[in-house]
């Protein structure tokens, strides 16, 4: 057998064997027959189960050995040498890659700090240590802050540079000075890195107790440390301790991560939900727009400021909207009361008359007969009132249940209206970005439609900055609040304005040409310098530069706001308060 040495023949061979020994065909059978046809080594199968004995005995206690097991749990279940490899490989590297070496650096700083340069003072050098040091930031970017600090030191001017010990002899001569002045900094550092261990530190590590103790445990050690020795055995530990630091952070960076999703997730899904409530819409999307940009601590503030708003006037219009739904379903179930009770009485009045009948029947004389004749009489007369009286309070119900179908209807539609809000801008209650969206496409859809031209307009204030930083940025609030009512009474009503971003504000012209809409920006400017914005009784001159732009034929709006943009900024590069066309 061993002679047959083509491929092919081996396999047929290989399964002529299998069936002649009546071998289950099974992969590893194959392979084992086929390599004693070929005369070849059998290779190894892929020992899935010891790997697996062995990934579960795997330290499994930092974040780093974690995410090391789940690749190689994941590279096992893959059965493939490959990416045993790969994550062996990954492993290696990483733990050859040196951890940063903070006693080294520490050594360095505190030489640094101690020698001195030409042109750096020993304040300057406190100076920029206490920046570095009091800047928040992550272990790795400490490191390298203080690192940076140690160059920048080092590659200035080291002509009059000193050691410790010159300047020591040199201070004895001088009376001791600079030896006095060199121990005060380095009790300075070392109160500095125990400041950063205690309070910095201490915050950020909230969730994290046992690193929290430690960090406080070394800030007393260093505080407490008299020696150079004592100092330098809290080194292993501070080394240590920065490991631990970057791994909550990050985990706290995945835990953030993972909040977000889950977040956007819930969004997501109450968006879906709420399709028949209208009301509840404006606060999913105010959510949703925070998560679909990068997290910005003022903007998250706003968001809550404009969500608490928004839930509480919608609260408010819910319970009176409950109420008033209430008073209805009341009113309708003493409407069915009453025609139960009128119900009864005529059921009664039928029974009476019904004995009457047999009576007028079974009556012998005129006298038995006008007796009965009277009951009936008696019985439609009371009927009659009955009647009367229901048929008054049933008008009434009725009238008064139409009232508060009204009350609830015109409920829903403020409820629905104050969810629209979430589409004005909160200061200057013109449109915003979003609100600015929906206009836009409708008033481009509406001018297409009617074969209309549309401009649209970008305008910035000048030099904004500079009132906010003259007059504070309530100042500037009032400026954007002044401009936007200026702005809006100068247009006409079917003009839409929509602040744009910071100091920026669109106007969305319909039925306007190109030259039309210049003018019309002009008069607006020209209105602005009448119209003053008075602060604190103080007349203040609020000037824009702006940009318009015609909507061509097949145009994305976007990109003619984009051309108003650049319009507006040939208006700026001009010399501001003017309007361009673009
Ligand atoms: P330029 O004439 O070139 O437009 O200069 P500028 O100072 O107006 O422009 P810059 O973009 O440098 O500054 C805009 C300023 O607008 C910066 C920011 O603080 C301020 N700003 C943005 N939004 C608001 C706001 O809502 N209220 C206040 N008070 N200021 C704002
Ligand atoms: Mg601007
Ligand atoms: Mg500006």
């Amino acid at each position: 057998m061993a002679e047959t040495k083509h491929p092919s023949e081996i396999a047929r061979e290989t399964l002529r064997q299998l069936a002649m020994r009546r071998v289950p065909p099974t992969p590893d059978n194959y392979r084992t027959l086929y390599h004693e046809i070929s005369g070849t080594a059998a290779i190894e199968a892929f020992p899935e189960r010891a790997l697996k004995t062995i990934a579960a005995g795997l330290p499994k206690t930092a974040p780093e050995q974690l995410r090391f097991g789940r690749q190689f749990e994941a590279a096992i279940a893959e059965g493939t040498w490959d990416g045993v490899k790969t994550s062996l490989a990954d492993l290696l590297a990483k733990s050859a890659a040196a951890p940063p070496n903070w006693s080294g650096l520490i050594r360095d700083l505190v030489s640094q700090h101690e020698i001195r340069h030409a042109g750096i003072t020993a304040a300057k050098k406190r100076e920029a240590l206490d920046h570095v040091l009091s800047a928040s930031g992550t272990p790795d970017v400490l490191f390298g802050r203080l690192q940076s600090l140690v160059r920048t030191w080092s590659q200035s001017g080291t002509a009059e540079a000193a050691t410790v010990e010159s300047a020591a002899e040199e201070g004895a001569a001088a009376g001791g000075k600079s030896v006095a002045a060199t121990r005060q900094i380095g009790a300075e550092l070392q109160e500095l890195l125990a400041t950063l261990l205690d309070d910095a530190l201490g915050t950020v590590l909230s969730e994290a107790p046992d690193l929290t103790r430690e960090a406080t445990g070394l800030a007393t050690d260093i505080r407490a440390a008299q020696t150079t020795e004592q100092l330098g055995a809290c080194t292993g530990r501070l080394k240590k301790f920065s490991y631990r630091l970057q791994f909550v952070a990050e985990d706290q960076v995945e835990l953030r991560g993972a909040l977000i999703h889950l977040l956007q997730l819930i969004v997501e899904n109450i968006g879906e939900l709420v399709v028949d409530d209208q009301w509840l819409q404006g606060q999913v999307s105010l959510v949703r727009d925070l998560l679909g940009q990068p997290l910005d601590l003022r903007q998250l503030d706003d968001i809550e400021r404009r969500l608490k708003d928004l839930i509480y006037k919608q609260s408010a219009l819910k319970k009176s909207l409950n109420d008033a739904q209430a008073q209805l379903k009341a009113m309708l179930a003493s409407f069915v009361d009453r025609l139960t009770d009128f119900a009864a009485t005529t059921g009664d009045y039928h029974d009476r008359i019904g004995a009457c009948a047999d009576r007028i029947s079974s009556a012998n004389d005129i006298n038995q007969l006008s007796d009965v004749l009277n009951v009936v009489m008696q019985e439609t007369r009371t009927v009659q009132l009955a009647a009367q009286r229901s048929r008054d309070e049933l008008v009434e119900m009725r009238d008064r249940v139409r009232q508060a179908e009204q009350e609830v209807a015109r409920l829903q539609e403020e409820l629905a209206h104050a969810s629209d809000m979430v589409r004005l801008d909160a200061l200057t209650g013109v449109l915003n970005r979003k609100g600015m969206d929906e206009a836009i496409e409708r008033e481009v859809a509406r001018s297409r439609r009617k074969n209309l031209p549309l401009s649209l307009a970008l305008l910035d204030i000048d030099n904004f900055k500079k009132l906010n930083d003259t007059h504070g940025h309530d100042a500037g609030d009032q400026a954007l609040v002044h401009l936007a009512q200026v702005v809006r009474e100068a247009l006409r009503p079917t003009d839409t304005l929509a602040r744009y971003g910071g100091e920026e504000f669109v106007i969305v012209l319909a039925d306007t040409r190109l030259d039309d809409g210049v003018q019309a920006m002009v008069r607006v400017q020209r209105d602005l310098t009448r119209k003053f914005f008075l602060h604190k009784n103080e007349k203040m001159l609020i000037t824009f530069s702006c940009g318009v732009a015609e909507l061509g034929p097949a145009e994305q709006p976007a990109d003619a706001v984009k051309r108003a943009d650049q319009a507006m900024y040939l208006a700026k590069r001009a010399g501001k308060n003017r309007v361009v066309a673009a």
